[in-house]
């Protein structure tokens, strides 16, 4: 008996790179995530398909751990050891702040636990914690050191690599339907896997900080060469996708409104980018650039323009001007339609007639056709088309159903799009303009994709096919008849509009 306890100790103390990344991986994958399992089974519906989320959840856990610890061990040697020890004292930590106050280990906390002093920490310590610390932590940190790994060579360690990336794609992919379920979730589950949280939200958090305090490159200065009255608004959609504009053609009514209203003109566009973030700055970019150049608002604030931000999104580049406000803001007085885009309308006419300025931008930054759940995204009066998908479980709806929520999103976009025009053709002192421009696309289902952010290079076209809306208050203001635009077209549109005179003008690029 002593020998074969004997030759269980042996085979322990040394084992082979795969057989030991597995066993850290499906360590990792029992010991610390009951909280993920838990929030998983409580926000999914029974079924098949359900269970093949979790599978396939869990698969790509193990894989990617098994990746990680695979990379670090192999490249690492003992520095790598001393990681994954420390990755396993930190998941124990996570674990127990998780249990015990019911943590978000998001960027914000990340950002938290980054600032808190060392004399706010030690008000934490609990004997519970020493207990996750000696069982969590250091038996698994004694169990790693004890091993002896054989590493292989680099030939073993490059087709390790190879079939475990291919494996996790081959996961992913297979989930494109289940994709909207777990883009909803997200945030949470993202703040469940460890040792993921803590380590990608410490990253973010850091960016953001840099972001926050990068100072963005002035333009050259420009100045406003005359007296003339104009005032521009310009509406940034939101996951708007050209073709189910009946504008564009689409063969559904989801214009009716915007149809029959005078002075429009439908231009075809293309977005930079298929991401929120990089699709708004490429509209108030000058130009394509990776850095952080002055945007199109706080350019013309510095030249005297009164501008406005309103917005029920996020994710613009830092604005600094003095009339911002954000959806926190805008909900502060609001009456009526106070979790839909309704909430940007109010009081557009006054804003421009009772400006100081006589040049006045007004950016409204709209989340109307964001998903999964198009159908929350619209009063009720707005549903056209029926029946619905209402849930982020794509699995359960038909395709007509999602096709129908969406639709009426483009709906709810005409008639906001048509009160603001309303309200500009009662501005009588000044000559005004309506630009309405979409962030990026959005894949219903084609090709098996949902929602947006496949890379560029990638993408299809419904992910970057965008609407590129203009009205003008003048039938003689005339319009360039241009090709298919890109998002920079608005800059120097508006420049052109508003008669501000700018180094940075390129009168190419003007659709005026
Ligand atoms: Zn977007």
């Amino acid at each position: 008996m002593n020998a074969s306890i004997q030759n269980i100790i042996n085979a322990l103390k040394e084992q082979k790179l795969t057989t030991f990344a597995s066993t850290l991986s499906l360590l990792n994958v029992i010991l610390f995530h009951a909280p993920f399992y838990q929030y998983v089974l409580d926000n999914i519906s029974s079924g098949w398909n359900s269970f093949f989320i979790v599978l396939s959840l869990v698969l790509i856990m193990f894989l990617a751990n098994f990746l990680a610890f695979t990379l670090l061990l192999f490249l690492g040697g003992l520095i790598g050891k001393i990681l994954v020890a420390a990755f396993f004292m930190c998941n124990a930590m996570s674990l127990y702040f998780i249990n015990t106050y019911n943590v978000m280990l998001d960027d914000t906390m990340m950002g938290n636990f980054w600032n808190t002093q060392y004399s706010e920490a030690s008000g934490f310590f609990s004997w519970a914690m020493l207990g996750y610390g000696l069982v969590l932590g250091i038996l698994p940190t004694l169990y790693i050191f004890a091993v002896k790994v054989k590493t292989g060579g680099f030939k073993r360690f490059f087709a390790t690599l190879g079939i475990t990336i291919g494996s996790i794609l081959l996961v992913a992919g297979g989930n494109t339907k289940n994709f909207t379920w777990i883009d909803k979730h997200a945030p949470v589950i993202g703040s469940l896997l460890l040792p993921w949280s803590y380590t990608v939200n410490s990253i973010r958090w850091y960016n953001q900080q840099k972001k926050a305090n990068a100072k963005e490159i002035l333009l050259p200065d420009a100045v406003i060469t005359d007296n003339s009255k104009k005032a521009l608004v310009l509406v940034i959609g939101e996951s708007a996708r050209r073709d189910h504009f009946s504008l564009y053609g689409y063969s559904r009514n989801t214009n009716p409104l915007l149809t029959n209203t005078p002075n429009i003109t439908a231009l075809l566009a293309k977005s930079n980018a298929t991401y929120t973030t990089a699709g708004v700055k490429a509209i108030l970019d000058s130009q394509e650039s990776d850095d952080l150049y002055e945007i199109l608002p706080n350019y013309l604030y510095r030249t005297g323009v009164d501008v406005t931000w309103r917005s029920t999104n996020w994710g613009e580049p830092p604005v600094h001007i003095q009339k911002y406000y954000n959806a926190t803001a805008l909900q502060q007085g609001c009456t009526e339609y106070c979790n839909y885009d309704h909430m940007l309308l109010p009081q557009l006419t006054k804003a421009i007639e009772q400006s100081n300025s006589n040049k006045v931008l007004i950016v409204l930054h709209t989340s109307t056709s964001h998903g999964p759940e198009y159908n929350k995204k619209y009063p009720a009066e707005f549903e056209t088309f029926t029946p619905v998908c209402n849930q982020v479980e794509l699995a359960h709806c038909t395709h007509q159903e999602l096709l129908n929520a969406y639709d009426n999103t483009i709906v709810y976009t005409d008639y906001l799009l048509h009160n603001v025009i309303d309200q500009l053709k009662s501005v009588s002192t000044f000559e005004t303009a309506l630009l309405y421009v979409s962030d990026h696309g959005e894949s219903l289902g084609e090709g098996g994709l949902y929602m947006h952010g496949v890379p560029m290079a990638m993408a299809p076209r419904e992910q970057y096919e965008i609407p590129f809306i203009v009205w003008t208050s003048s039938a003689n203001r005339k319009i360039k008849n241009v090709q298919e635009i890109d998002q920079h077209y608005v800059f120097h549109s508006v420049l052109k509009f508003l008669d501000v005179q700018s180094p940075a003008y390129k009168a190419d690029k003007s659709i005026f």
